[in-house]
């Protein structure tokens, strides 16, 4: 059953929180704040990149090119996602999308694995020993840093893909979409192990 994640004002404080605790990640935290339940139109936007966007991003908006365009439609598509078919469990039942992080939240005695679409934000269950992506069974490794006893990256070896787990039993604030922005050393750690993510985050990560 798909489930909805935490509310627009949940998230915006979630960013403030973990962008005062992790440095690291301050400055796209920031931005991100700026974007979750962005109601506005294309020129509101524009000014949000252009004062707290990244560099690459405030330079490519301004020539009209990539990587701004793609993701002023993507932030854009966020206020409607569309409606589309989801041709494999590994999709986002709603609109289609391949998933942006698991999420591991308390059931019973245990925990339920669910993965996120970031695009819509919904949360559908998937069985928790089988890869996000290529569905193999048995490939799966778990990587973890002191920094977020709450967040895990997983790897499978069958497709070299990863992609963070947040555990909302030890961490109940944890808004999935924020919280993987701010584990961007686990992304580090991930690339240079050779994988790549299922699929990038709203800021590009
Ligand atoms: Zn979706
Ligand atoms: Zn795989």
């Amino acid at each position: 059953m798909a489930t909805q994640s935490p509310t627009t004002l949940a998230r915006t404080e979630r960013a403030r929180t973990l962008a005062a605790r992790y440095p690291h990640a301050k400055e796209a935290l920031d931005f991100y704040a700026h974007l979750i339940g962005f109601p506005g139109m294309r020129e509101d936007l524009l000014r949000i990149i252009a004062r707290y966007g990244p560099q690459l991003l405030r330079e490519s908006a301004r020539a009209e090119r990539e990587p701004a365009v793609s993701f002023i439609e993507r932030v854009l598509e966020r206020q409607q996602p569309p409606v589309r078919e989801a041709p494999h469990s590994n999709r986002c039942p709603s609109c289609g999308q391949k998933p942006q992080c698991a999420v591991l939240r308390p059931e019973g005695h245990g925990a339920a694995y669910h993965l996120m679409c970031n695009l819509c934000l919904t949360e559908w269950r998937y069985p928790r020993a089988q890869c996000p992506c290529c569905g193999a069974e048995g490939e799966l490794a778990f990587y973890q840093l002191d920094l977020f006893p709450h967040i895990q990256i997983q790897t499978c070896d069958a497709c070299q893909r990863y992609l963070h787990v947040v555990d909302t039993s030890k961490d109940p604030e944890a808004c999935p979409d924020v919280d993987e922005i701010a584990a961007l050393p686990l992304d580090v750690w991930a690339i240079d192990q050779g994988y790549e993510k299922i699929t990038p985050n709203l800021i590009g990560i």
